[in-house]
């Protein structure tokens, strides 16, 4: 093990969790809401100074100009964080410049709360007409206070299509792809939505609060400004019920709205994750999913409820008979359950996550690991295994394997550990942008 490497990973001994801080975990919260509010506008820029500020303004002047990715462009600068506006000026930047053949913008049919109108495009493909040919989709912004990831997918789809128009490759710190497979990847055909939580996104950007759920209040309490919202990544349908699914004790998620892992009235009851759930209905090729999150320099894959095996179907998420033994990892006298994984559907999980985290590692030296979520903690309702259990459901639905990516290490200067500094914004886009292409690579190679 190299030095740095190894420092690297005592960092990642002491900061632990992946998306949420150990007192999250545990039902508490980083961030005094209330007093945080109290506090106004200069003291809470204060809390994180040091971290890349929120754009102001829209460098791209609502569509008219295209962004420049890192990868096409080594000597670019990225001292802002783009802001809600900017990122769907850049989306049609983009649709501008290379037009609609390579990047068509599209809406998804579920306003939020607040009502704001969430948006996608579809990005190169191998020409097949209408939502045929699209193999995988990329999101990011699902939980809001994870700055940057909407910034790396944005500039990572304009490398991609600036590469592909000037037949060059890209390179990406220590990674390097030629013209062939910036080809390759592009013609997978890629479906992006870059914000999953506008209205989140909107409020932490508005008031750097570290905010990570959506902004429905329907359990909200009077005077807990933590009651409102739902932990969108914990929304989806798998696995859902935890109360039902799980063994006594361990906590997948929440059904306290104070929580930050709070589930929602139901499975895919938000807005949000319907959407999300609509984009896989609209879109039939698609086989493969990344989710960005950070910070945990982690790629994770499904299932999220518990380990896997692959030699007993009965162990499943659909036999109630294993009601109340689910989430034990390591397994216990009495819970002995481990979820059924077609090996095929394993290898082909463990395949694309390893390429990813051995990319993102070469890409900056950081030690990027792969693991099974549930070897992390265990969840339930995560994005990761949608793709999964819809085909369970329904076999003339193709399955979309699920990863999760946890860019970047908790900024422990400031009161919100995840706003990067320009330093870490800049090492993030490098490798969440060599975690796209290796995906799009595993996915131009297993089909
Ligand atoms: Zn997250």
């Amino acid at each position: 093990m190299k030095f740095p490497t190894f420092l690297t990973f005592l960092a990642q001994l002491a900061a632990t969790q992946a998306c949420l801080t150990d007192i999250e975990r545990q039902g508490g919260h980083i961030i005094d809401l209330k007093a945080h509010s109290a506090r106004g506008v200069i003291n809470r820029r204060q809390a994180n100074i040091g971290t890349v500020p929120v754009a102001t303004g829209d460098r791209f002047q609502n569509g008219i100009i295209a962004p420049r990715g890192l990868g096409s462009n080594p000597n670019a600068t990225f001292d802002s964080i783009l802001n809600i506006g900017e990122i769907k000026s850049a989306v049609l930047g983009l649709a501008k410049r290379y037009g609609k053949d390579k990047v068509e913008y599209f809406e998804l049919p579920h306003k939020t709360y607040e009502n704001r109108t969430m948006y996608g495009a579809k990005i190169g493909g191998n020409g097949k007409k209408g939502n045929r040919g699209y193999k995988v989709l990329l999101e990011s912004g699902i939980h809001s206070r994870e700055r940057g990831g909407p910034d790396h997918l944005i500039y990572f789809i304009a490398d991609l299509l600036q590469a592909a128009k000037e037949n060059k490759g890209l390179v990406y710190g220590g990674m390097s792809y030629s013209a062939a497979l910036v080809q390759s990847a592009l013609a997978q055909g890629i479906i992006i939505i870059p914000v999953v939580n506008p209205d989140g996104l909107a409020f932490d950007q508005a008031t750097d609060s570290c905010w990570r759920k959506n902004r429905n209040p329907a359990r909200a309490i009077d005077g807990e400004p933590s009651s409102i919202g739902v932990d969108l990544n914990r929304n989806f349908a798998p696995v859902w019920n935890f109360t039902q699914a799980f063994a006594p004790g361990i906590d997948p998620s929440s059904d306290d709205p104070k929580s930050e892992i709070y589930h929602g009235t139901g499975p895919l009851s938000e807005p949000e994750t319907k959407n999300v759930d609509w984009t896989l209905d609209q879109f039939p090729d698609l086989g493969w999913f990344l989710d960005l999150h950070s910070p945990a320099t982690l790629v994770l894959y499904g299932w999220c409820h518990d380990s896997n095996q692959a030699l007993d179907r009965s162990q499943s998420w659909q036999n109630a008979t294993f009601d109340g033994k689910r989430g034990v990892v390591p397994d216990k006298p009495g819970f002995e359950y481990k979820e059924f994984l077609e090996q095929k559907d394993w290898d082909a999980l463990t395949l694309a996550a390893a390429r990813v985290a051995g990319g993102m590692t070469d890409s900056t030296g950081r030690f990027y690991r792969a693991l099974q979520a549930p070897h992390l903690y265990p969840s339930s309702g995560c994005s990761a295994d949608q793709g999964l259990i819809r085909a369970a459901l329904d076999p003339k639905k193709k399955k979309v394997y699920g990863i999760g990516v946890e860019f970047g290490m908790w900024n422990e200067e400031v009161e919100c550990k995840f706003y990067p500094t320009e330093e870490t914004h800049r090492l993030n886009m490098i490798e969440s942008s060599t975690a796209f292409m290796e995906l799009l690579l595993t996915a131009a190679r297993l089909g």
